[in-house]
């Protein structure tokens, strides 16, 4: 069953909406702490990068040093500066070992002495800095080889690679230094490999050092910025789930209140609460009851007689003030029909109508069946449309109002004056009366400027030749206004308050007729 399907849906969505609202916040602030956590990570990995290539920096100028002070001494025989070689490697802290070079030959080496090896020139990045992975003393032993030469005279000193480790592991534990120099690159594990390096899934930096020809890269693995979070910002994550339980939470209590009222609204509606009551619409001249408005009132069972205007905006945001217009209408019919013959002939029936109605052509089968209820041509129906929920033009529409004109079935628009599309109304959907809003009416002998709109409300109607009907009439000199200046039906408490059917019935019976009618003609009651 299709209103089965659409109840479950309803459901579905009234458990689902609040998850989605809670989740909002925390997706959001989740979000936010995640590019900041990664705005972190960038900063961190930039900051390890400088502070290691300064720290390398001055490690190699230590290194740089023992090769700048034998470069002098290059070309001279091994056994007489072998001494000096030594001296360095014992003076430096980070000098491993020194060497002396003559035409890209080494022949004098601190541990050896005399020594025969040719030197690549294409090993050295920028011809001054090798990484290499050991050498014939320390294979597999990474070493850091600085070379400094001048024409053909050469110096080379080493770094032990356990000092670059050692300083890539210092400086930031928590990030992945790595330190490359041309082709080759080393970890924080000590370990020389050779190509490109790797890229980082977060946070890549990299910094070249001013001095010397290496860069360091940093950068984080994935899923850091997740655990930088957790580890920092448990505050914010708490305050996050805070706010998405209570969005969530009041937005539950939001919809389970919203379909409380129309649960409640339901239930009155299978009970048969909602009544018509009914509040006399006078003609001009002798006043007498040319018909009434149907206002609907809630009997309610604990609360008693319920205003209209205290229930009717749930009924319209619910959709209930569809079925709810329909039984009112069919019990308007009861009542109304076995007094028919009581009434004149084109007795006003006003019914009051919402946008929700008009969405399908079901008004008028609604129409046609309360009609159908009186003898021909007694009844005028008036269907009184207001701007609350404004009726938007369509296909459907167009369709709707053509057939309630065939069957003979009027249109107000209510409240006119006091909306901003009571004229794109008069235009879109000819309707036939104007109902002025009580606020002018009660303006009469009192504000000038809403007078001045009354006056020009009743010129409208008189030029596009619409009926006017006069709401709100409390007074004698109100009523003799309006009679002044034309309008055609009158309805206030001057007249007949609201009232119920047998109320009705008995006041109409006892109308006087053919004279003015000076005072209220029924005793004022709600
Ligand atoms: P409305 O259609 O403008 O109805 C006129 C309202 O003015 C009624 O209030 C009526 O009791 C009140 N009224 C009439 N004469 C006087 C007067 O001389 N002085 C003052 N101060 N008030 C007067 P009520 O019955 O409380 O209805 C309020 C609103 O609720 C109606 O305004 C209408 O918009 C809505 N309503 C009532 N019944 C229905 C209904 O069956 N369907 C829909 N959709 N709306 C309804
Ligand atoms: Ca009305
Ligand atoms: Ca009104």
């Amino acid at each position: 069953m299709p209103l089965q399907k659409s109840r479950n849906r309803g459901r579905l969505l009234r458990r689902l909406v609040p998850w989605l609202v809670g989740a909002v916040p925390v997706i959001c602030g989740l979000a936010i702490m995640h590019w900041q956590a990664q705005r972190e990570l960038q900063a961190r990995a930039l900051s390890s990068a400088q502070q290691a290539v300064s720290h390398l920096d001055r490690v190699l100028d230590n290194v740089a040093g023992a090769a700048r002070d034998l470069l002098p001494l290059a070309g001279q025989p091994c056994e007489q500066i072998n001494l000096a070689l030594r001296e360095q490697v014992t003076r430096r802290s980070f000098v491993r070992s020194t060497n002396l070079t003559f035409r890209d030959e080494i022949y004098c080496t601190s541990l050896f002495g005399d020594f025969r090896e040719k030197v690549n020139a294409a090993d050295y990045t920028d011809g001054s800095l090798w990484l290499m992975n050991g050498n014939s003393v320390s294979p597999g032993h990474p070493l850091l080889v600085y070379r400094l030469t001048e024409g053909e005279k050469g110096a080379i000193s080493t770094l032990d690679g356990d000092h670059l480790t050692s300083a890539l592991r210092l400086i930031a534990p928590s990030i992945d230094l790595r330190l490359q120099v041309g082709e080759h690159w080393i970890d924080q594990r000590g370990k020389v490999n050779d190509g490109p390096v790797p890229g980082y899934a977060l946070a890549a930096e990299q910094v070249h050092s001013q001095h010397y020809a290496f860069s360091l890269h940093s950068g984080f693995g994935p899923g850091q910025a997740w655990k930088l979070m957790r580890s920092e910002y448990p505050a914010l994550f708490g305050l996050l789930l805070f706010l998405g339980a209570s969005a969530g939470t009041a937005c539950y209590w939001q919809l389970r209140r919203a379909s409380s009222q129309r649960a409640e609204l339901q239930r009155a509606l299978d009970a048969d609460e909602f009544v018509p009551y009914f509040q006399p619409v006078v003609r001009q001249g002798d006043y007498r009851w040319a018909g009434a408005e149907v206002l609907m009132r809630w009997q309610h069972p604990r609360e008693g007689l319920v205003r209209p205007d205290l229930f009717i905006p749930y009924a319209e945001h619910s959709g209930l003030i569809v079925p709810m217009t329909r039984r009112l209408m069919e019990k308007v019919g009861e009542q109304l029909a076995p007094l028919a013959d009581t009434f004149e002939d084109g007795f006003h029936l006003g019914i009051n109508i919402t946008a929700a109605h008009c969405q399908d052509l079901s008004l008028c089968d609604d129409c046609q069946a309360l009609l159908a209820r009186f003898p021909p041509g007694r009844v005028k129906l008036t269907l009184e449309l207001t701007e609350r929920t404004p009726i938007i033009p369509s296909d459907t529409t167009d369709r709707l109002f053509e057939r309630l004109h065939a069957l003979g079935v009027l249109l107000a628009v209510d409240d006119f004056g006091t909306g901003q599309s009571s004229l794109s109304y008069l235009r879109q959907f000819e309707v036939d009366y104007l109902k002025i809003d009580q606020s002018f009416v009660a303006m009469i002998g009192v504000d000038a400027l809403s007078l001045h709109i009354l006056d020009s409300i009743i010129e409208l109607s008189g030029k596009l030749g619409l009926g006017i009907v006069a709401e709100g009439v409390e007074t004698a000199a109100q009523r003799d206004y309006l009679a002044r200046y034309g309008v055609d039906f009158q309805q206030g408490y001057l007249f007949g308050r609201p009232m119920p059917l047998s109320d009705f019935v008995n006041a109409l019976a006892e109308q006087p007729t053919g004279a003015t009618v000076a005072e209220p003609v029924v005793p004022l009651r709600s």
